[in-house]
């Protein structure tokens, strides 16, 4: 709890001696010992700032609010206001502040409450300072972040949300897990009663008090079908920032491509040669994509690594982005709301390219997603796509120790047992009535 010191507690002793006239030279003068415990106010540290020593106001920023409407409704004048924000501007404009974000006044603490400094807070990881209470400072600053490495397992008895939730466990786990490293290798929606898991993962935490959730998996271990299948969190390429999963010999967990585009998607039309559409008088239109149905605004992602060679909009395709991944493989993606990505640009599996729309020719919101290979379009649904980049030889030896102790920490997490695990003892069943004189 680092921003917290306590003055601790101020103890006073209270010695009363007795003020007996009539006490013998003899005797010991009664002594009464009092220990009286007096708390002074614990220091409280935010921002860099004692908060005691100041009237601390804390709001959100509401609808009609500005930086001037603010200081001008807690009495700074309006000359003030402008030189303040003039002098704040290199660090932080003023202009910039949004409905609905917390901000604090920290005020004089006598009557007159003369706010001292403004903090402005845009987001839970940063704070903006804009501190008035000499010269006019402003400055951003991080919230210290720490992450905890903790460990959970688990048992399938229906489902793994079900696990999860049993446990008290984060429901992301199981989107990591599902999507981002078994997504290839264990059909989710499939397991089986019985199957389990371990995970070593990390927790991250804002300023040592604010959970923000699962930040990441760092390996797994998952039984399904009484098969094992490990996972281990390794960065292959420092550079582009490209992180995979993969198993105990090193093989790539993922596929070169991702099955879909968009997350919790249904299909709503397949690559079809001979579709025949009524609006064209029933003629043979082929339908050389997928079309995956989500709301508008659903993100849209890139299948696969790769660099961007188109985005625009024209025509029937409206928005629309192309990416190229390698001399064989091409994808595409059309009708987009909005694109989110340059010509040229280096693209990873799973980044967001664009958002579900309904630009160009459409009947509803979807995104037509195009495969190529070799410069053919095909049915991405009928390729067997390749594996994901293997590690490569050079790396694979750091990878093998690298996993050696985490694979033994792995190894070594006992899933708990639960009482339905416990046999029953054989031979000592009693049934029922048989002792019983009816
Ligand atoms: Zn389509």
């Amino acid at each position: 709890m680092g921003n917290k010191y306590s003055r601790g507690i101020v103890v006073l002793l209270v010695v009363i001696f007795s003020a007996c006239k009539e006490t013998p030279k003899n005797k010991v003068p009664l002594v009464k010992v009092e220990i009286a415990a007096v708390e002074e106010p614990e220091d409280v540290y935010e921002f860099g700032y004692n908060l005691n020593d100041f009237v601390v106001k804390r709001d959100t920023v509401r609808s009609g609010d500005s930086f001037g409407e603010i200081l001008e409704r807690n009495k700074v004048s309006y000359p003030e206001i402008f030189n303040i924000a003039e002098t704040a501007k290199a660090t932080f404009d003023i202009r910039r502040i949004q409905l609905g974000k917390p901000y604090t006044l920290l005020c004089s603490k006598d009557s007159l409450e003369t706010p001292k400094c403004f903090i402005y807070q845009p987001n839970l990881e940063e704070y903006v300072v804009i501190d008035f209470n000499d010269s006019i400072q402003a400055y951003t600053k991080k919230k210290p972040i720490t992450y905890v490495e903790k460990t959970a397992t688990g048992v399938i008895n229906s489902s793994i949300s079900e696990t999860l939730l049993d446990k008290g466990l984060s429901p992301r786990l199981a989107y990591k897990l599902a999507d981002e490293i078994y997504a290839w290798t264990i059909d989710f929606r499939r397991l089986q009663k019985g199957d389990r898991f371990k995970v070593i993962y990390t927790d991250k935490y804002i300023d040592d008090t604010i959970y923000t959730g699962i930040h990441d998996i760092k390996a797994a271990y998952f039984e399904h079908n009484k098969e094992p299948f490990y996972a281990f969190q390794f960065e292959t390429d420092a550079e582009k920032g490209i992180v995979d999963y993969f198993n105990e010999d090193a093989k790539n967990l993922r596929r070169a491509f991702l099955k879909a585009p968009v997350q919790f998607s249904r299909i709503s039309s397949r690559y079809n040669l001979k579709r025949r559409i009524a609006v064209y008088g029933f003629k043979v239109r082929p339908h050389k994509g997928t079309d995956f149905a989500a709301p508008i605004g659903t993100p849209i992602m890139a299948t696969s690594n790769g660099t961007v060679t188109k985005s625009e909009r024209r025509g029937g395709n409206g928005n629309y982005v192309k990416i190229r991944h390698n001399a064989t493989y091409e994808t595409q993606y059309l009708h987009m709301s909005k694109r989110n990505v340059k010509v040229g640009q280096f693209v990873k599996q799973g980044d967001v390219i664009g958002w579900v729309g309904m630009t160009g020719n459409t009947g509803g919101p979807h995104v037509c997603y195009r495969f190529w290979v070799n410069g053919k379009q095909v049915d991405p649904f009928k390729q067997k796509l390749p594996e994901a980049k293997p590690i490569s030889d050079s790396l694979k030896v750091e990878y093998l120790d690298f996993i050696k102790p985490i694979k033994a920490q792995l190894d070594g997490i006992q899933f708990e047992a639960k009482p339905e695990d416990f046999e029953e003892p054989q031979g000592e069943t009693i049934e029922p009535n048989e002792n019983l004189i009816s």
